[in-house]
């Protein structure tokens, strides 16, 4: 038997039990007079019914290992050949992923926001995409959450400021004005307690006010260390970046801590807005979420709008800014350019 953990490798014997195994590894380590706990994702593959090579028993242990992974960790997953389709799949994306910047395969696409009183574009959101030389556009919900097992998301999320920064001051200089561009902030990220220094040092190279910039965090990504990202916050305040709770309703909100958070708008997740116009509880939280951001001061912004239906609704219960492929679906640079942005000058 094969048996293989990211945290630790293991060499089980033909005679323990995966249990035993993993007893075994509860045992805090003691390191620098420290006790430290780790789990083990344990993937198992046996000779030679899964490969007819020590290299192929070990690779499809570590199959196993990630699927392991994805089920909770601390367990255990035997190797099969169904199980196999998949995985290879998601081992080789995370190994091409670590080359996508280097090899220059990440791009943003941005995606207005409208205001549906006066059908101006208030700002636009930048969404990463990955241009895979055979997979063709990767979208991020593919591999976002893999980066987000690593330090890969700090990477990228770099990536995403500079390119945002360097790309902002790129259209001012063509277009003049700019509305407000938005990024989205990895749960990971917000844990730096460089990001706000990051974001400003990035926004400072271009010479751009920090009005220019509005970031997206979850409540997800707030909740882990709710005072860190209130610190985060209030500096790119200070400095005049705006920032937004996105898929707001789809976690689970304290509103005590909505209140301390310094915001300026919440995203009304696209899940509540896509049956609004049919489903009674949607419209409900729809409503309430509107009111919420009335009553609190903040800007309120429709996510996922697709129908004039939903537009409608949204219009007659006081959201006047939405975000849909009604309204456009994300574009590269040069399209959002073309088609958003004021005439070149001269
Ligand atoms: P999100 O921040 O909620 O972004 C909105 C998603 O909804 C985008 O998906 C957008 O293309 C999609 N969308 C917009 N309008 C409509 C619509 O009318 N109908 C439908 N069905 N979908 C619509 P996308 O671009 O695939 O991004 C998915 C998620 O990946 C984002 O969700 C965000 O959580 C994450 N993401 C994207 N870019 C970044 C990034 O640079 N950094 C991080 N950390 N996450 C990112
Ligand atoms: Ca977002
Ligand atoms: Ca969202």
């Amino acid at each position: 038997a094969a048996a293989h953990s990211s945290e630790n490798a293991v060499e089980a014997s033909s005679t323990a039990t995966d249990d035993e195994v993993r007893k075994l590894l509860t045992r805090p380590f003691q390191v620098a007079g420290q006790s430290l706990y780790v789990t083990a994702s344990i993937g198992v593959s046996v000779f030679p019914y899964d490969a007819d090579s020590d290299a192929d028993l070990i690779k499809n242990a570590d199959w196993a290992m990630y699927r392991a992974k994805d089920g909770g960790r601390n367990s255990v997953q035997i190797y099969s050949h169904a199980l196999a389709s998949d995985v290879p799949m998601r081992l080789s994306l995370e190994s091409e992923l670590r080359c996508a910047i280097e090899l220059n395969q990440l791009e943003l696409h941005y995606q207005p926001k409208q205001n549906l009183l006066t059908q101006r574009i208030t700002g636009a959101e930048a969404l990463l995409r990955w241009r895979h030389p055979t997979r063709g556009l990767v979208p991020p919900d593919e591999f976002i959450p893999i980066a987000e097992e690593s330090d890969l998301i700090l990477s990228f999320g770099s990536w995403v400021i500079k390119n945002v920064a360097q790309q902002i001051a790129a259209w001012r200089a063509v277009h003049g004005t700019v509305p407000q561009i938005a990024i989205n902030l990895s749960a990971v990220q917000l844990k730096q307690r460089e990001l706000a220094r990051e974001i400003l040092a990035a926004l400072s190279e271009h010479g751009l006010p920090g009005s220019a910039l509005m970031v997206e965090v979850t409540e997800t990504g707030v909740v882990s260390d709710p005072l860190l990202a209130t610190i985060t916050l209030e500096v790119l305040r200070d400095h005049g970046v705006h920032a937004a709770i996105d898929d707001f309703g789809k976690g689970f909100s304290s509103l005590t801590q909505l209140k301390r958070l310094p915001i300026d708008a919440l995203k009304i997740d696209s899940s509540f807005v896509r049956d609004v116009v049919i489903d009674r509880d949607d419209a409900a939280i729809v409503q309430a979420i509107i009111g919420l951001a009335r009553n609190l001061g903040l800007q309120v912004i429709a996510e996922g709008v697709e129908t004039s239906g939903q537009l409608g609704f949204l219009l007659n219960h006081g959201c006047s800014e939405a975000q849909g492929y009604l309204i456009s679906r994300p574009v590269p640079a040069a399209d959002f350019a073309a088609r958003f942005l004021g005439p070149q000058m001269a």
